[in-house]
């Protein structure tokens, strides 16, 4: 018999199976039969490793099932979406009361609550699980945040980890997130994060190469920064900016449209639902969105002069107001999930999500590992002691590039909006008396007065 099942032998998938495998698990591998195009898929792949010797290779899903040891428990790495459902309805035909699935893949939150109210109902146990480190962190040592039923995740935690990636104290970087969706949403959040962390990293390129900067250069400052601002997607960006295919930078040769899968795009979503003003997620998102408009940018790059007067900012300018960008950055992701999880009753533990960010992850850095202990004492960064000395102190650059950029017209949504979120959030008194006062004048929809300490609401006949 086996002890735990792989269903989808995609990129997640087939790294998972091999990382369970290499730990000493027995694994039973799946992947769906299409006649003519999808075939012996699990088989194959069994056989091109060697730490899949004793792993059992399945193309019929009863089969598949049958092979596992009560009470079941199942992976899934499948497309968010349609595919899960999908693969659900034929497994839930198969399996046992007391089955435990766990869905590894990038789902959205509400789906995920919504499948651990359907299948309690069936007799069956539903985790959702946030899987991050990409093909590499599968294979090594991901980073790992479920999330559903406590009970059901006690009988599938030695499996994830063992798998997790592990911290700078060897333990494992997989902790149980809370009730309900709360794993995806952590997940969801992780890869807005990393969407405002890369497009900072892609500002700071293109303010060095506005600069006459070559690669080489760029890499070479960059790199600087890695002792006092290491992470992981800063080491990559150095590696990305040296590398050469022949004579020619592979950066250069690449299309400036960026993707997205839709994480992004939901992490946004929440940020509106949730109230909270995460804003750099999404001014990270909508900057992908301009990229991905090439013919029209090419248009009226064409039809408007562009005014530069050649831009003067020293990297170390620079570097202070990427830091200040990333304190802001991290701050507006962990009081998004400080408000969600209040809302939720979820009662996500922040410093804990830190410390399953400090490895396996895409925003592993030095920071986050700072951010264990802070995060413990103090649930907002901005108040917390330390980090408002170095805002504080990088603040000026920040500025000074911001400036330094308008003038010069350059791309700079994220250090804008961090720069700019940190003007409202620091005004005690904001221009929003204004806007209840337009409220109430043409909708009626009263506002409260600031010498009347009732709060009750107050309306004025404006004309
Ligand atoms: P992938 O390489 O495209 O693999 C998808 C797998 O799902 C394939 O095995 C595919 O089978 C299977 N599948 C799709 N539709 C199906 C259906 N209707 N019924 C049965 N099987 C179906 O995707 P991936 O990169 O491994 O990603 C899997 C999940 O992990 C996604 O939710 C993704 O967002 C998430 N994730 C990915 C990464 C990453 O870096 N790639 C990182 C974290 C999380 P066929 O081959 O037969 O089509």
């Amino acid at each position: 018999m086996t002890e735990i099942g792989v269903i989808g032998m995609g990129v997640m998938g087939k790294s998972l199976s091999r990382n369970l495998a290499s730990r000493g698990f027995r694994v039973a591998l799946y992947n769906r039969h299409v006649d003519g195009i999808e075939e012996n898929v699990a088989k194959d792949f069994k056989s091109a490793f060697i730490e899949l010797a004793e792993a059992e290779a399945f193309d019929d899903l009863k089969a598949f099932v049958h092979s596992l040891e009560q009470p079941r428990k199942i992976i899934l790495m499948v497309n968010a979406g349609a595919a899960v459902d999908a693969v659900l309805g034929d497994l839930t035909e198969l399996m046992s009361e007391g089955d435990i699935v766990i869905d590894g893949g990038n789902s959205h939150f509400g789906d995920t609550s919504k499948r651990i109210d359907l299948l309690k109902e069936q007799g069956f146990h539903f985790i959702g699980t946030g899987v991050s480190g990409g093909e590499e962190g599968a294979l090594k040592g991901p980073s790992i945040m479920p999330s559903g039923n406590k009970v059901a995740y006690s009988k599938v935690q030695k499996y994830l980890e063992t798998i997790a990636a592990k911290d700078a104290n060897g333990e494992p970087c997989c902790a149980f997130v809370g009730e309900g969706g709360s794993g995806h949403f952590v997940k969801m959040i992780h890869n807005g994060i990393e969407y405002a962390e890369m497009q900072l990293l892609g500002e700071c390129y293109s303010i060095l190469k506005s600069q006459g900067l070559s690669n080489e250069e760029i890499a070479n400052a960059l790199e600087g920064w890695m002792k006092d601002l290491g992470s992981y997607l800063l080491g990559i960006t150095v590696d990305i900016l040296r590398k050469k295919d022949g004579e020619e930078y592979v950066l250069d040769q690449i299309l400036d449209k960026a993707a997205n899968k839709g994480t992004g795009k939901w992490a946004t979503a929440s940020i509106a639902d949730s109230g909270e003003p995460a804003t750099m997620i999404p001014a990270a998102l909508f900057a992908r969105y301009i990229s991905f408009f090439k013919e029209k940018r090419e248009a009226a790059a064409a039809a408007y002069h562009h005014n530069s007067q050649g831009v003067n900012i020293s990297i170390n300018e620079l570097k202070e107001a990427y830091q200040f960008s990333r304190i802001i950055n991290h701050h507006q992701g962990f009081s998004l999930i400080a408000r969600v999880s209040d809302q939720n009753d979820w009662k996500v533990d922040l410093s804990a999500i830190a410390r399953i960010w400090t490895a396996g992850c895409i925003i592993k850095s030095d920071f986050m590992k700072e951010l264990v202990e802070g995060l413990r004492r103090d649930s907002s960064i901005l108040m917390n002691k330390k980090w408002q000395e170095i805002i504080t102190a990088t603040y000026p650059s920040a500025q000074a590039v911001s400036i330094a950029c308008l003038r010069n017209e350059l791309h700079i949504p994220c250090l804008l909006e961090a720069v700019n979120f940190f003007h409202g959030i620091k005004t005690a008194s904001l221009s929003a008396n204004l806007i209840q006062a337009q409220r109430d004048y043409f909708g009626a929809h009263t506002y409260v007065r600031k010498d009347d300490p009732s709060s009750k609401s107050h309306h004025t006949i404006w004309v």
